[in-house]
């Protein structure tokens, strides 16, 4: 295929959050030459370096300055893989756009079957891990759980199995880029989105090179994220949590009542109930809260309103046709600019 660009919008976009993985791009930029090579129509690479203390963007840069099918998003500082995700789409112009991660751990060479999902007319195809291999024991363990109690609590399914490697048609894309908030738990939104959702299911190889940005923190504040931003059953768990602390106090508090009335006042004297009674009260008492303290935590990330994500460098795009209107979609910037700024650009 030709290295020009375009004269028409691309018609898949790949997306593709890149941080510290200068190890793994030069085998990824083979691949996803094969790739975009391989394709039934023009497709374009997205790469958006989430901040990078290696030299990920320069390669990155030099690709997109010397092959017209390659972009770069360079944003200002490590906003994490699901921002960087986010940033990725708002700059895809692709009719059909991929999502995939840089360690090879989404193999390129399946998105021709998410492409023939798609062609059968699905707007969402996720493809499912049908084997994680190279994975640690404890990774395989978490995750499974994160995926069963994610499935079990939120209003629309999330796929098992399915990270973020799916193809998006542009339909179900610009509901997604016109979802608000701050909290970005791409794969729940893409659930809660709807439309026709299919799967494609593959074999995940082991990391090509380099190591897992995914570290035990991070990996519980993704599960933390995607537990409270999709449901509010944690807000009713501390509910019912208080109601059933509160029941068995009171039923604690009736029986010391009747053991006095019948002439036994050694539980009603003894403080050391009263210690337990206060000890076990407080305890919910600061459980519940801090489930609270979670959303209100949210709540206020929301108020705030502060752009997603700020972009420092784009590299590779050109105006938009104007039949493509994508908000963060810019020429050439020298300058930041923050992304999706709605409040204050639009
Ligand atoms: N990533 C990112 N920002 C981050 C962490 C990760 O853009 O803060 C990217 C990373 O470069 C990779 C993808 O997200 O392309 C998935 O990360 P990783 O492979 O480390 O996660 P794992 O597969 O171990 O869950
Ligand atoms: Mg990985």
């Amino acid at each position: 295929m030709s290295q020009d660009r375009p004269a028409m919008p691309p018609t898949y976009s790949l997306v593709v959050p890149i941080y510290n993985e200068e190890a793994v791009i030069p085998i990824l930029l083979r691949r996803l030459d094969a790739l975009l090579d391989s394709l039934d129509a023009p497709g374009e690479a997205i790469f958006v370096d989430d901040g990078s203390e290696d030299t990920s963007a320069i390669v990155i840069e030099g690709k997109a300055r010397a092959d017209r099918r390659y972009r770069l998003v360079k944003l200002s500082r490590n906003f994490g893989h699901q921002i960087a995700i986010t940033a990725g789409l708002d700059h895809a112009a692709g009719r059909a756009v991929v999502v995939m991660d840089a360690d090879l751990q989404d193999p390129p060479e399946v998105v021709h079957a998410l492409i023939a999902r798609w062609k059968e007319g699905y707007d969402v195809v996720c493809a499912e891990r049908a084997s994680r291999r190279g994975e640690s024991r404890f990774k395989l363990v978490t995750a499974d759980l994160f995926y069963r109690l994610t499935g079990a609590l939120a209003e629309a399914p999330i796929p098992r199995n399915a990270g973020d490697f799916r193809l998006i048609d542009r339909k179900a894309l610009d509901c997604f880029l016109a979802m608000p908030e701050r909290d970005r738990f791409v794969r729940g939104m893409f659930a809660w989105i709807g439309f026709r959702q299919g799967t494609v299911t593959f074999d995940r190889p082991p990391r090509a090179a380099g190591k897992s940005k995914y570290s035990l923190r991070r990996m519980i504040g993704l599960a933390a994220n995607g537990l409270v931003s999709f449901s509010d059953a944690p807000l009713r768990l501390a509910l019912w949590g208080g109601a059933v602390v509160s029941g068995l106090a009171l039923g604690y508090g009736l029986v010391v009542i009747g053991r006095w009335a019948s002439g036994d006042p050694s539980l009603a004297r003894g403080w050391s109930s009263t210690i337990v009674v206060v000890a076990g009260l407080g305890g919910a008492n600061m459980l519940m809260t801090g489930v609270i303290g979670l959303y209100v935590g949210r709540i206020h990330a929301e108020v705030k309103r502060r752009p997603l994500y700020i972009v420092e460098r784009a590299v590779g795009f050109e105006d938009p046709p104007a039949s493509v209107r994508r908000p963060a979609r810019t020429s050439e910037s020298g300058s930041p600019r923050p992304g999706r700024g709605r409040a204050r650009w639009s």
